[in-house]
């Protein structure tokens, strides 16, 4: 049974691929300080497969701890590495905190990763790589822009230094796997994402005023060049994205990989409007959503969806659940954890 480590993996994305894991048969072991996590989740993922993983409670920025855990256990084969900050917001008003968190932490799991004899590793890296992107569908060719933020930049650095990495270790292999919009929850509404404080994606939000948290969704801006005037971005099924990580780390475990730095897409291909998110919203909970329009928010970008082919072909993943099935999902974890 190959073990595996999965930092940050009481945490949204986390968890679903922890899940995945088991149920393919691997070993895992957790490393996450909870900082925006439950320990319950634990409890979730055992309810689903029938087993608790392995829980090291560590700060990632804590270098000797880090080293300590690799000493402990050294017949890992392979990283998944999701633990980070996120909040593209908090990451202007706290970049110092967003390096340190995001780059610290993956230098020092690198750096312990090297003296493996198995240095498999994949990266959660972010479509926000490429900025507002010339032409969609945006392939893994699209250039990197410049980043809009310190969260953002925190991927695009985390991609140049697992790159240098790869450079001075020829089988040290990694797989950068670049999200587009992860949404949804599992279906047996045990595990989920759960946001603290004000949501800052769509999805949450949404769900949330359903559910009477909050009054009014605000839609920001109206006005952009797309059909119904509203941002479109490319919504993934949090499961869809939690397979594709078991793929990808088989395909570095079983050799199949083309160089030993390599990066994919992980989307659905579509693009879907906040206007058609709340028109599925609608559709699939029966509820009626209030909103309102809002001008428009510094820093979005006006349309981005993934190009899937790379991952299609090379990897042999396609996303499985459509928009419709992802916020069903959604909804249902929502008016679980509500007691609605
Ligand atoms: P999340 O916040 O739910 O999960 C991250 C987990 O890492 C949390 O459980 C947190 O407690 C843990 N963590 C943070 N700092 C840590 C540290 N120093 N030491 C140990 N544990 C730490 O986030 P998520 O949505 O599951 O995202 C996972 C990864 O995917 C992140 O790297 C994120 O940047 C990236 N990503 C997320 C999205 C998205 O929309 N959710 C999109 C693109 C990329």
């Amino acid at each position: 049974m190959k073990k595996v480590l999965v930092t940050g993996g009481l945490g949204f994305i986390g968890s679903h691929t922890v899940v995945e894991l088991q149920n393919e048969g691997f070993e895992v072991v957790i490393i996450d300080d909870l900082s925006n996590s439950s320990i319950d989740v634990l409890d979730g993922i055992e309810a689903i497969t029938g087993k608790k993983p392995i829980f090291e409670k560590l700060d990632l920025r804590e270098k000797s701890d880090v080293e300590q855990f690799f000493k402990k256990h050294s017949t890992i084969s392979g990283v998944i590495h999701f633990a980070a900050s996120k909040a593209v917001g908090e990451s202007v008003e706290k970049p110092l905190h967003y390096y340190e968190n995001n780059i610290n932490a993956l230098v020092y799991v690198l750096k312990e990763m090297i003296g493996l004899e198995d240095s498999n590793f994949i990266f959660s890296s972010s479509c926000t790589v490429y900025g507002q992107a010339e032409k969609m569908p945006i392939t893994e060719n699209a250039p990197v822009q410049p980043a809009e933020s310190p969260y953002g930049n925190t991927k695009q650095i985390g991609e140049e230094i697992i790159q240098d990495t790869c450079k001075i270790k020829s089988d040290f292999n990694a797989i950068a796997l670049r999200y587009f919009n992860p949404i949804g929850a599992h279906s047996s509404a045990k595990i989920g994402e759960l946001p603290i404080g004000v949501p800052q994606n769509l999805v949450p939000f949404i769900t949330q005023t359903a559910a009477g948290l909050r009054d009014s969704l605000s839609v920001f801006g109206n006005d952009y060049p797309t059909p119904d005037g509203t941002c479109v971005r490319d919504y993934i099924h949090v499961v869809d994205l939690a397979k594709a990580h078991v793929i990808a780390l088989e395909r570095l475990l079983e050799n199949k990989n083309s160089s030993n730095f390599e990066t994919f897409n992980v989307g659905t291909g579509v693009g879907s409007s906040v206007l058609e998110v709340i028109q599925s919203f609608e559709k699939v909970s029966g509820e009626s959503l209030t909103y309102k329009f809002a001008p428009r928010r510094e820093g979005d970008v006006i349309s981005a969806y993934a190009n899937t082919e790379k991952a299609n072909n090379s990897l042999g993943w396609t996303a499985k659940s459509t928009l419709d099935d992802a916020i069903l999902s959604a909804w249902k974890w929502e008016k679980k954890i509500r007691n609605l």
